[in-house]
């Protein structure tokens, strides 16, 4: 009986939407990593978006997340969790936690994340809600992404979820030998997805998709508004 009961409290209501996204969207998106699959089926998408909006969690759209900021489309998170060829032993960098989301699909992936916000709110925001849901591998700094975490590189990989104007070199600098880096640049409706392989000192640079991101504000960023 007991145990029964604790099974409803725990039911998640969204759980069919959340195989259904896997399945209707992500799967025809062309993803195949399993375990990205298999993390975006787990990750509860709809703690981390507004109150008032779990209902469109799972839907194929990005979705506000105050400050004028957006928690991506779940393909977009899920393509470039991806593209970063995630393995277990890895530590990577995010730019712009945000809601939380892309960090909290990363720690299912990785072995450590780090995660830098310039909005102290969205920060604080995302740290109740992954504590919340028991994540324990991921560390949070508030601050100007564009100039990567210094004393905690080398990073296997970096992910960048805000568009700049170039390719900051911090974040050329902070990869290890192999170390991937995927970032949109551009401006508006003109972005491109690129992801650049560091092989010793070049830079492999590839083109993965046209994409529309909020700006990357800061030093090596556009300015702010
Ligand atoms: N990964 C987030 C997406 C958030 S949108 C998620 O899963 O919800 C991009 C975020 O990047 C915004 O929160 C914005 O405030 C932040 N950002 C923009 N420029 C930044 C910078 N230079 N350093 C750190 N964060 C930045």
């Amino acid at each position: 009986m007991m145990h029964e009961r604790r099974r409803g409290r725990d039911a998640d209501p969204f759980e069919v939407a959340r195989r259904r996204m896997v399945t209707e969207q992500l799967i025809p998106g062309g993803i195949r990593d399993q375990r990205i699959l298999a993390a975006m089926g787990k990750v509860k998408r709809h703690a981390f978006v507004s109150a008032g909006m779990e209902e469109q969690a799972y839907l194929d759209r990005p979705l506000p997340i105050g400050q004028g900021q957006t928690i991506s489309q779940p393909l977009i998170v899920a393509a470039m969790t991806e593209a970063i060829e995630p393995q277990a032993d890895d530590r990577v960098l995010e730019i712009g936690t945000g809601s939380g989301y892309q960090a909290a699909v990363l720690a299912e992936v990785v072995k450590q994340v780090f995660s830098i916000e310039r909005h102290s709110g969205l920060s604080i925001h995302a740290r109740k809600i992954l504590y919340r849901l028991h994540y324990k591998n991921i560390s949070f700094r508030i601050g100007d992404g564009t100039l990567g975490w210094p004393e905690e590189a080398p990073f296997n990989a970096i992910l960048v979820t805000a568009s700049g104007p170039i390719i900051p070199q911090a974040l050329r600098d902070q990869l290890v030998d192999g170390g991937r880096l995927v970032i949109p640049v551009g401006e508006g409706d003109v972005q491109e997805l690129l992801l650049i392989t560091r092989n010793r000192d070049r830079f492999e640079e590839r083109r993965l998709t046209g994409c529309r991101f909020v700006k990357l504000v800061g030093e090596h960023g556009w300015r702010e508004e």
